[in-house]
């Protein structure tokens, strides 16, 4: 069989500026990158508190490949559950002020091993429209029945909880929405969950690190106990700045995971030293606030720098900050020609947002400075002003 049907979908692609490459990064994630032998300011990562190349969690990495050596060896229930792995848990736990944590090798992972370990045909799952990718496909794949409500709508969600008569009844939402940067009505969303018998899952993926006085994210923002807030779900490679995902819940919870989540049972677990790395970026997210103080200024700047050259921005109060642009072509050609200026921004299109929403993602990240936020609003408004934007 010939590649045909293949090149020819990739040209359409193409044409329809839908078409996805990589940059390949010659220095850690950090504000200024290098691509290609040139510097770049980057505003895409999701590096939220710059934790990815801080000093001293490079080196409890180190210390503990010393102690760990590299690979995990194992799945968490053949050998590969080292003490790194289990103090993480533990102080995910207390961090979290749910009784257990269980760490997965990826966020998409963790959401995919807790929907299908908690739903199977019997059940209902209930989704936010714009919730993440790894989240709808959880849904579909437990064979539960899949409703979707309206974006952050508590009285949406209501009527259909209302109809269903499934076993089990799983709500399921981002806590910041990564494509949006807006925050789930959480408080709302769990009374409604209360009055229908549901559970309610929060994947929060961008909260933490981010909201809440010691960066618990929506949970801790919104005071959401697991009594209210069933299922967490954290993810460890965005504020936290090193890699994997944890679950924080109840002991009946977690050990129902243990058992059934396949996604837990049939992998290798992360690295020890991912572990040990995150033990420390863990403390330095809750301990140092000056971060979150210093995101909040630079969002504050950046927002109003956006606002008074009238570039259109989206409701959120997290370092997510998209500019709706509308076509993809347009956002495409806005993305370019940041690029040409040595600035780094994604454009978010179709499929991962809905028609005619394409936009620019810019991200904020702790090590940025203002003087760097302040070129790109320059930057954005020379650029705007040229395509006709603005
Ligand atoms: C990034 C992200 C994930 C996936 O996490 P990984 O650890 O990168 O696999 C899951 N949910 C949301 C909302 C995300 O933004």
């Amino acid at each position: 069989m010939s590649f045909n049907s293949l090149s020819a979908e990739l040209q359409a692609r193409k044409q329809a500026s839908l078409y996805r490459q990589r940059r390949t990064l010659e220095t850690p994630q950090q504000p200024v990158v290098q691509v290609d032998g040139r510097e770049y300011l980057a505003f895409c990562s999701n590096d939220y508190l710059g934790l990815a190349n801080h000093p001293e969690v490079i080196k409890s990495f180190q210390q503990a490949a010393e102690l760990y050596g590299v690979g995990g060896g194992a799945s968490h229930l053949v050998n590969g559950h080292s003490r790194a792995h289990h103090e993480l848990e533990l102080a995910l736990a207390e961090f979290t002020g749910r009784p257990r944590a269980l760490l997965f090798s990826t966020g998409y992972m963790a959401n995919l091993g807790a929907v299908n370990a908690l739903l199977d045909k019997q059940d209902a799952v209930f989704q936010d429209r714009l919730n993440h990718a790894s989240l709808l496909d959880a849904g579909l794949l437990s064979g539960a029945r899949f409703q979707r409500y309206l974006h952050n709508d508590p009285v949406s969600l209501d009527k259909r909880l209302g109809k269903t008569e499934a076993r089990r009844k799983l709500v399921v939402t981002d806590g910041v929405f990564s494509m949006d940067g807006d925050v789930a009505d959480l408080p709302a969303l769990a009374d409604v969950c209360q009055r229908h018998d549901a559970w309610l899952m929060v994947d929060d993926a961008h909260g933490f690190g981010c909201l809440g006085a010691q960066g618990g994210g929506c949970a801790e923002q919104f005071s959401l106990s697991g009594e209210k807030l069933q299922v967490l779900v954290g993810t460890l490679g965005k504020g936290f700045g090193t890699a994997g995902a944890f679950v924080a819940g109840s002991e009946e919870l977690i050990e129902t995971l243990i058992q059934h989540a396949r996604t837990y049972i049939y992998t290798t677990s992360m690295p020890p030293a991912v572990a040990a790395a995150t033990l420390t970026s863990l403390r330095l997210l809750r301990s140092e606030t000056w971060r979150r103080d210093k995101l909040e200024a630079l969002i504050t700047q950046f927002r109003r720098g956006c606002e008074s050259m009238g570039l259109s921005l989206m409701d959120s109060p997290t370092p997510i900050q998209p500019i709706l642009i509308g076509e993809s072509d347009q956002a495409v050609a806005m993305s370019q020609a940041l690029e040409a200026e040595g600035i780094f921004i994604s454009a978010i299109r179709p499929p991962t947002v809905p028609a005619g929403s394409a936009r620019l993602r810019v991200t904020l990240s702790a090590a940025h400075t203002e003087q760097q936020v302040q070129r790109l609003l320059d930057t954005l408004e020379r650029v705007a002003r040229e395509r006709g934007v603005i």
